[in-house]
C-alpha cells in the first residue's frame, strides 16, 4: 500500500470517529501510537489531549514546529459515504481529520527518509474550534519545554481549486471577540410607558449607534473591523415593557490596537445611550482568538515550499485577508511562523463550506499537503547550510 493510500485510510478512520473539542482522547492516542510506530519521541497529554512528536536528524540546533488540529464539531453529518461519522451529532466538518492525517503522513515520510539537519516538532493540538487548544499547549510549556524556532500551520479552504496554496505576510486572519450588553431598566405597563424606563428603545438605539464605530471611529485604511449584533433578547411580553434587554454579538479586527479600540468604543456607545435614557447596563467583552499574523521570513519559506510542490502559478503568496479566525494565532505570538491555506477543491469535489453537514475533506489533496510539509522541513532545515 502506498503512503498516500495509508494516509487516506488514517484520514477516513479519524473521520469515522470524530471527537469534540478537548475530548480528543482516541484521536490523540491514535496519533501518538502512530508517531511511536514511526520511531519518534512522543509526549502525550500536552495541554490536555495534545501530542508532541520529536524527530531529530543530524547535528544542527535548528528546529521547526508543524501543527495540526484534531477536534471535530457538534454537527450531525448528512453525508452518505461508508466512512461517515459513527457518532451521532459529531462530525469532522472543518477538515481537521485531513490536517491530522497529512501531518502524520509527513512524520512518516520524514522519519523514513530523513535528509534534513535539525529537529522537527510535530504538534497535534486539541480544541481549535473553541479556541482553547493552542493556549493550553502553550501554558503547558510548548515553547519553554522545547526550543522551537518557528511554527507552521495549514488549513484547507473549500471553493479554492484542489491543492492551490494561499498565504500572506502580516495579518492573514482576523481576531474574534464576543460582546454582551445587558440594558437594565424598570419596564412597566405597555399602556403607560411614561411611568418607567424602556430598555427596548435604548437597546435599539445602541444597535444603530454601534454601526458608527466602524464607519466613524476607525480608519478605513488600516483599522478594518467588523461589528455584528447577532442576538437581541428581552424579558417582555405583548403588554409588558421589559425590564431587561440583552444584546450580544461578535467583532473581528486585524490588529491588537483596533481590537482594544473596538472594545472601548462599544462601551462608550452603550454608556452614552444608557445615560441619556436614565437606565443602567452591564458590559462584557471576551476575546477568543487574536489575529493570525505571519512573519515575513517564515512566509517566504512557506511560499517557497508550496511553489516547489505545485509550481509558482498555483501559489498566491500575497492573498487577500480573511475575516475568519484561528487559534494558531496564539502560537504565532510566541514564535515566528506562518499559516497557509490549501485549496480543498470546487463544486462537488471539495467545494462544500466548512462547518456544513455535507462538508468532507478532499483526499486528493493529501499528497500535496504531505509534500508541502516535507519540502518545508527540507528547505528550512537544509543539511548544506
Ligand atoms: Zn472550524
Ligand atoms: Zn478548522
Amino acid at each position: 500500500m502506498s503512503v498516500v493510500q495509508k494516509v487516506a485510510e488514517w484520514r477516513r478512520h479519524i473521520h469515522q470517529h470524530p471527537e469534540l473539542s478537548t475530548k480528543e482522547f482516541n484521536t490523540s492516542k491514535f496519533v501518538a501510537d502512530k508517531l511511536e510506530e514511526f520511531g519518534l519521541a512522543v509526549h502525550r497529554n500536552v495541554g490536555g489531549t495534545g501530542v508532541v512528536g520529536i524527530l531529530k536528524n543530524g547535528t544542527s540546533k535548528r528546529s521547526i514546529g508543524l501543527r495540526a488540529d484534531m477536534d471535530a464539531l457538534a454537527i450531525h453529518e448528512q453525508n452518505c459515504f461508508d466512512y461517515k461519522s459513527k457518532t451521532d451529532g459529531v462530525m469532522h466538518a472543518c477538515g481537521h481529520d485531513g490536517h491530522t492525517a497529512m501531518l502524520l503522513g509527513a512524520a512518516y515520510e520524514l522519519a523514513n527518509n530523513p535528509s534534513f539537519d535539525g529537529t522537527v516538532y510535530f504538534i497535534f493540538q486539541p480544541d481549535e474550534e473553541r479556541g482553547t487548544g493552542a493556549k493550553a499547549m502553550i501554558a503547558d510549556g510548548l515553547f519553554t519545554r522545547w526550543n522551537i524556532d518557528a511554527v507552521y500551520g495549514m488549513h484547507n479552504l473549500p471553493g479554492v481549486p484542489a491543492g492551490k496554496f494561499a498565504t500572506r505576510a502580516g495579518a492573514l486572519m482576523a481576531s474574534e471577540s464576543a460582546f454582551k450588553i445587558v440594558v437594565k431598566a424598570t419596564g412597566g405597563h405597555a399602556a403607560m410607558p411614561h411611568t418607567g424606563t424602556d430598555p427596548i428603545v435604548v437597546g435599539s438605539q445602541i444597535v444603530t449607534a454601534l454601526q458608527t464605530i466602524v464607519s466613524r471611529n476607525l480608519s478605513a485604511i488600516d483599522e478594518t473591523a467588523v461589528i455584528s449584533v447577532t442576538n437581541f433578547e428581552t424579558n417582555g411580553t405583548v403588554n409588558v415593557i421589559p425590564s431587561e434587554v440583552t444584546i450580544s454579538g461578535d467583532t473581528r479586527s486585524y490588529t491588537d490596537s483596533t481590537l482594544r479600540k473596538v472594545e472601548k468604543a462599544i462601551e462608550r456607545v452603550v454608556a452614552g445611550q444608557c445615560l441619556s435614557a436614565g437606565v443602567s447596563y452591564e458590559y462584557q467583552f471576551n476575546n477568543s482568538y487574536l489575529s493570525t499574523i505571519n512573519s515575513l521570513d517564515e512566509t517566504q519559506y512557506a511560499v517557497a515550499a508550496a511553489e516547489k510542490v505545485v509550481g509558482a502559478p498555483n501559489v498566491d503568496g500575497n492573498c487577500k485577508r480573511y475575516t475568519i479566525s484561528e487559534d494558531f494565532s496564539f502560537m504565532l505570538r510566541e514564535v515566528a511562523g506562518c499559516y497557509i491555506l490549501i485549496g480543498n477543491g470546487e463544486g462537488e469535489c471539495g467545494g462544500t463550506a466548512l462547518h456544513n453537514p455535507h462538508y468532507d475533506f478532499n483526499d486528493d489533496i493529501l499528497p500535496t499537503g504531505i509534500d508541502f510539509w516535507v519540502a518545508l522541513v527540507n528547505n528550512q532545515l537544509r543539511s548544506d547550510l
